[in-house]
C-alpha cells in the first residue's frame, strides 16, 4: 500500500505502529509525478480524503494518508485544520509552539486544555474513501519539555503520564497517540485491504512489463499503471484488475 505523507516523522510512527500488520509501505518517493496535494480543505477530514485520494488514483495503489490537528479549548479550537500553518505559510514547528504559547499567556492551567485528532483515511485506487479518528486530550504547558517527536510534541502534556508527548520514548508514544488510535480503528479495513491486495500484487508482478517509449528503460508494473524508473514516464494499463 501506498503511504501518502511527506513528513518523516509521521512515516515513521505510521511505520512503527503498523508493524504487525505485515503491510509493505510504498512511500511517495516511489512517484515523482504525483504532484503535492494542497491541504486547503475545510475540516481534517477533507484534507485526510484529498491527500489520499489523489495518490491513490495516480498510483492504481490503496493509499493511506492522514491529517492532524491540534484543537486548543481556550482558543475556541484552533490552530485545529490550520496547524500546520498555525505561525503563518512555510513557518517551522518552533514559530508554531512559541505562537501557540503566546497566545496562551496568562491562561490558568485548568482552562489549558487541548486534543490532539488525527484523521486517517483510506482510498482506494477508484477513489472510494474510508475515513477513521483517533483523539488524545492533554493540557497545553507554558513552557516546552523534552526532545523527542515532532511538531507541537513539546507542548502537549498528558497529565496520566505526567510528560508532554516529547518526553515520551517513541515506542510508548505510538501506543497511546491519537495517530495510534486512528490506525487502531483503521485495521481491519488495512487487513482486508492488505488479503486483497496481496492478491493484486502477485497479479501485477506477473505481468509482462513493457519498455518505457522515451528512454528503453523496463517499466515498473504497479497495478493498474506502469511507471519508467528511469525518466518517471507512466503508461495507464488499459485491463485494470
Ligand atoms: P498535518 O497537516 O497532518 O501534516 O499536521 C499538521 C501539523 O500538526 C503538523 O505540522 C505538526 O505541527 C502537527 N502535528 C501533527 N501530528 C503531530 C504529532 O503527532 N505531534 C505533534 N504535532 C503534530
Amino acid at each position: 500500500m501506498l503511504l501518502a505523507t511527506r513528513n518523516a516523522h509521521k512515516a515513521e510512527e505510521i511505520g512503527r505502529i503498523t508493524r504487525a500488520l505485515g503491510i509493505e509501505w510504498v512511500h511517495l518517493g516511489a512517484f515523482p509525478r504525483i504532484p503535492e496535494v494542497e491541504e486547503d480543505g475545510a475540516t481534517l477530514e477533507d484534507n485526510a480524503a484529498k491527500k489520499a485520494v489523489l495518490p491513490a488514483r495516480a498510483s492504481g495503489l490503496w493509499t493511506l494518508a492522514d491529517d492532524t490537528g491540534l484543537e486548543v479549548s481556550a482558543l475556541g479550537g484552533r490552530p485545529g485544520v490550520r496547524s500546520a500553518r498555525y505561525a503563518g505559510d512555510g513557518c517551522d514547528y518552533q514559530a508554531n509552539n512559541v505562537k501557540l504559547m503566546d497566545e496562551l499567556k496568562g491562561v490558568p492551567a485548568a482552562k489549558r486544555g487541548a486534543a490532539f485528532r488525527c484523521v486517517m483515511a483510506l482510498a482506494s485506487p477508484q477513489g472510494q474513501v474510508i475515513l477513521e479518528e483517533g483523539r488524545v486530550e492533554g493540557v497545553i504547558a507554558e513552557a516546552p519539555r523534552g526532545a523527542e517527536g515532532f511538531g507541537y510534541d513539546p507542548l502537549f502534556f498528558l497529565p496520566e503520564e505526567g510528560k508532554t508527548y516529547a518526553e515520551l520514548p517513541a515506542d510508548k508514544k505510538n501506543s497511546l497517540s491519537h495517530r495510534y488510535r486512528a490506525l487502531e480503528a483503521m485495521r481491519p479495513h488495512l487487513e482486508q485491504v492488505a488479503s486483497e491486495t496481496g492478491g493484486v500484487l502477485r497479479t501485477a508482478s506477473q505481468r509482462r512489463a513493457s519498455k518505457c517509449p522515451i528512454c528503453g528503460l523496463e517499466m515498473d508494473a504497479w497495478h493498474c499503471r506502469e511507471l519508467c524508473p528511469g525518466c518517471g514516464y507512466q503508461i495507464d494499463c488499459s485491463d485494470p484488475f
